[in-house]
């Protein structure tokens, strides 16, 4: 701050600019500059001192800021300001930055201040708070009769900006699912819009845009003017909705950045039809990006698979998991060079070193058109640059026998521009080691300007000279301890010590008296002192020259570095799928057309690291729409269900994002949309009227999916009471096979939906193998054919760790049960009535028989042959002697076999 703005009558004129800035931002945080500190006002200081833990002062010292008439003031040192800022993006809040836009020792009164960017929670340049690894978008939505809505979206740190057009609401907030903005663009007049999406994404930031357009055209003109060739107009004029969401986004964009332009060129129109659908619940249970409990990316499918180098190919990771493909032509390009990559090991081994030194090139290249990049980033930039041309040669070992026509030629090529000037540009003008900051100078090479190294020469060539000056005096005044020294209050002196004080000449000023000495100043070296500072803030001033001349230069480029940034992304993608694949024996897909899903020894990629080495057991799944179409899979609790379905889903999005699948071989017809339903049961972190909300998701997967979909269905119907439970569970199933005719999964524990499969020509029974062993529940995880004929709730239950009472208590009660079943009475009254074990609801239905007993490992063989033993037996035909004797019987196979217990 100039020093004048401290003085009394000043706080006044500084408190009007002030007030004059906050007008024109009212709904973000101001971040006032004064000197050394962002210091904020008013309400603003009394908010962020409570949520930052800021000391608040007030304005005019010695008022209490509890007073009225004392302004409320908090600051925090501007070096430190980034962490607050997070803090408050955090929370949703915007922060306008205000910054000098003069140097206080040159202006007299007060100093030009202004708003330079505003960080909101969806526009943060700060690489700092940034995830590397995900985008940070903006997004806006519009509605239009003639097109329904758009949806738009833009991460100002890679350029990257999408729009699409959805028809329904519904579809709407999936899309926004799926994007994960993190904060939404709303103008006045469309509250409806906005109490939409407020009512799905409660905790979304939703800002104002300042201007918006009237009208559809309006915002393609003003789109077309900002992009120029990068829009797609044609397209885009029959899209109403859509142009009027992607003016806002942009719009928006740049009304948070006062002073540079956006890295964003181009605007990508897609098609919602052109991806593999995954709606938010199938997004959240397939856990692809965050685990259901805790919402963490560990245990998630994206961090299983992410073994990219950059962070470019992460965040590209990402978007491949999140959009799928359906062409069946662009999956098999992207499997082709996966295939080459797992192939050819040492040149993938050099391709994921090369990239492994890449920085993040779009990101660098953003911020240096968005004016923030410093030499150290401008340095990062250039050594990427600089490796590419050994990633090109190690990705042509890949490539070497690969003719222009193939399809994997096609990911694995980065082109003709590898931005070689630009390196070159960069590395000879940088110094390898430049700092952040470009407050001291010294980050610009020897060499580059004749004017700088002479201005260096002179501050090095300054403590010759010094030397010299020093000599010069002592034989002048015959004194051998003089000294000319520097410190920061009065720079050059010369001390003479108090034994010498006589001899010390008349020209010498007296400036201060220390222990033992006396320092002086001189006129020579008052003239010195100034040249040297001079020279010294020169310097820097050159060097800051050289460096925005160089940020200019990229900047220029940043269309070229963000297309470059792409094809570097895709590759580190594609390497790291093959590295996955080669390090966990995926198998490359057969991905046609068809309506087949054929998986042989199919693993669930998470949970298969998880588990022990070998330990997880594989299974086969077939289901295609002419003879399996549902499968109905049984098995207790605990046994491997749901994994079983939700690997399943997982190898057809890994299939489709153009990913080897952890199977022995796989088959893939291509599906259009993912639907999953978990129940209630599953699910309980939700809150809310979980039975209800089960019954919308399930009312909106019959409403949607397709012949084409593949829907997986776990525990449905389970959030009610058994009965309803059961039939709601029925009807949902014949609806999907007389209906809907998707491909469909469905995991159960009601054991009488088994039945169905004898009612419906394409419903086909499997059960998760289990065995009770010495009263204990052995899961096999085997998938075999057929329906399985107990629960083993109560074994589970024991497993679990209930107290050894309450186990015997409900076996006792399971019993009671069952007898009561087998003597036709159905349930008493006097019995637990709520969630009735395995009631005889479907008895009218013909029951399925019993399925073959399953194959047994060795040491289970007599429990097989027990098994089939009771399988046999009709217990309404036996008397209670004979009973006793099968019993007895059976008991003695045991025991026998004792020690060959698994
Ligand atoms: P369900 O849905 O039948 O209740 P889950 O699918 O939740 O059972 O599986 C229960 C546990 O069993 C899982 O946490 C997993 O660790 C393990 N599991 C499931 N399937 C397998 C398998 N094929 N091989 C090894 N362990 C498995």
């Amino acid at each position: 701050m100039a020093a004048n703005e401290k003085s009394d009558g000043a706080p006044t004129a500084l408190m009007r600019q002030y007030l004059e800035v906050k007008a024109r931002h009212p709904d973000a945080l101001l971040f006032f500059r004064l000197g050394d500190f962002y210091e904020m006002f008013y309400e603003d200081a009394v908010y962020a001192a409570r949520v930052l833990g800021l000391t608040l002062t007030s304005r005019d010292k010695g008022k209490d800021p509890e007073k009225e008439d004392a302004v409320p003031m908090c600051g925090v040192p501007h070096h430190a300001a980034q962490g607050y800022i997070a803090k408050l993006t955090e929370l949703g809040h915007r922060v306008a930055l205000c910054e000098q836009l003069e140097d206080p020792r040159t202006v007299k009164g007060i100093v030009k201040r202004d708003v330079v960017r505003v960080i909101t929670p969806g526009v943060i340049i700060d690489e700092e708070t940034l995830d590397p690894r995900t985008p940070n978008f903006v997004a806006a939505v519009a509605a239009d009769p003639r097109d329904g809505y758009g949806v738009a979206f833009a991460d100002v740190t890679t350029g990257d900006f999408r729009a699409t057009s959805v028809q329904s609401r519904e579809a709407l907030i999936d899309e926004l699912a799926r994007v994960e903005p993190n904060e939404l663009v709303v103008v006045d007049g469309e509250a409806e819009l906005a109490a939409l999406v407020r009512k799905a994404y409660g905790r979304l930031p939703q800002s104002r845009l300042k201007r918006a357009d009237a009208t559809a055209e309006e915002a393609l003109a003003w789109l077309e003017d900002a992009l120029g060739a990068g829009l797609p107009r044609e397209a885009l004029s029959r899209l109403p909705a859509v142009a009027l969401a992607a003016a806002r986004v942009l719009r928006y964009a740049r009304e948070t950045q006062v002073l540079a332009p956006l890295p964003i060129a181009r605007l990508e129109l897609y098609h919602r039809d052109e991806h593999l659908i995954i709606d938010e619940q199938a997004r959240a249970h397939l856990e692809l990006t965050a685990t259901m409990l805790g919402g963490r990316r560990e245990g998630s499918l994206l961090h299983t698979l992410d073994a990219t180098c950059s962070p470019m190919g992460g965040r590209l990771l990402r978007r491949w998991l999140l959009f799928p493909l359906l062409d069946v032509a662009a999956i098999r390009r992207r499997l082709d060079a996966v295939e080459r990559l797992v192939a050819h090991h040492g040149a993938r081994d050099e391709v994921r070193r090369h990239l492994g030194a890449q920085g993040d090139v779009e990101r660098l290249a953003s911020r240096a058109r968005l004016g923030v990049a410093t030499p150290r980033d401008l340095v990062v930039l250039g050594r990427s640059l600089a490796r590419l041309p050994s990633l090109v040669e190690a990705l042509s070992q890949a490539r070497q026998d690969l003719v222009p026509e193939d399809p994997a030629h096609d990911g694995l090529d980065l082109g003709p521009d590898l931005g070689g000037d630009l390196a070159h540009a960069l590395l000879t003008t940088l110094d390898d080691n430049a700092s952040a900051s470009t407050k001291e100078g010294g980050y610009v090479l020897a060499g580059v300007s004749p004017e700088l190294d002479e201005l260096r020469a002179i501050a090095s060539g300054g403590r010759d000279r010094i030397a010299e000056i020093e000599a010069r005096e002592r034989t002048r005044t015959g004194i051998p301890s003089l000294k000319v020294k520097f410190n920061n209050v009065f720079g050059y002196f010369i001390e003479v010590t108090k034994t010498h004080l006589a001899s010390v000449p008349a020209d010498y000023v007296r400036k201060q008296t220390v222990a033992n000495a006396e320092r002086f100043v001189t006129a020579e070296l008052g003239e010195y002192e100034a040249k040297i500072l001079s020279a010294d803030e020169r310097r820097v001033a050159i060097e800051l020259g050289i460096f925005q001349a160089l940020r200019d230069q990229v900047a220029a480029a940043s269309d070229r570095l963000l297309a470059l940034g792409a094809k570097v992304a895709a590759v580190d993608v594609l390497a790291a799928l093959a590295e996955q694949a080669h390090r966990n024996g995926y198998v490359r897909p057969d991905v046609d057309d068809g309506e087949v899903l054929d998986l042989r020894e199919c693993r669930h990629p998470v949970v298969e690291r998880l588990a022990a080495a070998g330990g997880f057991v594989p299974n086969d799944v077939r289901l295609d729409t002419e003879t399996q179409q549902l499968l109905l899979v049984t098995g207790p609790n605990m046994a491997g269900k749901s994994t079983l379905i939700r690997q399943v889903a997982l190898s057809v999005i890994l299939a489709q994002m153009g990913s080897f699948v952890p199977a022995r071989s796989a088959r893939v017809g291509v599906c259009d949309r993912v639907f999953t339903r978990v129940g209630a049961g599953d699910n309980l972190a939700r809150g809310e009227s979980t039975f209800l909300v089960e019954m919308r998701e399930t009312a909106h997967i019959l409403r949607n999916a397709t012949r084409k979909s593949l829907v997986i269905l776990d525990e449905i119907g389970r959030g009610t009471s058994t009965y309803d439970g059961v039939s709601i569970a029925w009807a949902v199933a014949e609806h999907l096979h007389d209906r809907v005719g998707a491909r469909a999964l469905f995991a159960t524990h009601y054991h009488e939906l088994c039945a169905l499969s004898e009612l419906h020509p394409r419903v086909v029974n499997v059960a998760v193998a289990a065995r009770e062993w010495n009263g204990d529940v052995v899961f096999l995880r085997k998938l075999m054919p057929g329906g399985a004929n107990r629960s083993f709730g109560v074994e589970v239950a024991k497993l679990a760790g209930l107290p050894d009472v309450v186990v015997a208590r409900a076996q006792e009660i399971l019993r009671t049960l069952e007898s009561d079943r087998a003597g036709g009475r159905g349930p008493s009254p006097a019995k637990p009535a709520q969630e009735l074990p395995q009631l005889g609801l479907f008895d009218g239905a013909r029951r399925p028989t019993p399925a073959a007993a399953p194959v047994l490992p060795a040491p289970l063989a007599v429990l097989e042959d027990i098994v089939a033993r009771l399988h046999a037996v009709q217990p309404d035909d036996l008397s209670p002697r004979a009973a006793w004797a099968l019993v007895e019987e059976l008991r003695k196979k045991l025991t026998s076999t004792d020690s060959s217990a698994p």
